[in-house]
């Protein structure tokens, strides 16, 4: 039995995400350049390899921070009800935010996020995604640094999980459309 058999195609495959982040994280260093001690604010559970390899490829003093934030109950629909599950350990006040993400997918997640942290004083707040399913917005939003886009299908890997499985594959895929239905 391998989970890799649950996979019907790949979207984003290694070599293509190895790419996007050093990509993003060369672009972000040159950005932030000057800046005192930045936030990497990683949103778990899925941002955790993404921010692992995207950290590896800033190169700047930041500080690394988590969210633990839920909009989904196990399954393929957000209930666009965010939750915070646990909170940051720092204050963001007068500070450099840079929210690692995922996926944005109806911008729900990430519009309460970005409000809230700006409502507590953060200086600035800009939001780096690995994936963009532009086609899910329900609200607008625009992430400043962008992986790549995917279309409106549900994927897994990377971080992004289904029912809690499959966050450990290593590249983004979609799966076959009978584990849904188990
Ligand atoms: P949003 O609030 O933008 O709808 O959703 C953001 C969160 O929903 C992401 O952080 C991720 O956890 C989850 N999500 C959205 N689309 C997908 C998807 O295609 N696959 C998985 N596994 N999670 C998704």
């Amino acid at each position: 039995m391998s989970i890799y058999n649950d996979i019907e195609r790949v979207l984003v495959s290694q070599d293509e995400i190895a790419a996007i982040c050093e990509r993003l994280g060369k672009q972000i260093t040159a950005d932030y350049q000057g800046k005192e001690r930045p936030i990497l604010l990683g949103l778990l559970k899925g941002c955790v390899p993404f921010m692992s390899d995207l950290s590896k490829h800033i190169d700047l003093p930041i500080e690394i921070e988590y969210m633990d934030v839920s909009s989904y109950h196990g399954n393929i629909t957000s209930s666009g009800d965010v939750k915070i599950r646990k909170d940051m350990n720092t204050s963001v006040m007068d500070r450099d935010i840079l929210i690692a993400e995922d996926i944005v997918d109806t911008g729900k997640t990430l519009d309460t996020i970005v409000k809230l942290l700006r409502h507590r004083g953060a200086k600035s707040v800009e939001v780096v995604t690995l994936l963009d399913k532009p086609a899910g917005r329900v609200i607008p939003f625009t992430p400043k640094y962008i992986g790549t886009v995917v279309p409106k299908e549900f994927v897994v890997g990377y971080g992004l999980d289904y029912n809690e499985l499959y966050r450990n594959i290593p590249y983004v895929g979609v799966l076959k459309p009978e584990i849904y239905k188990k």
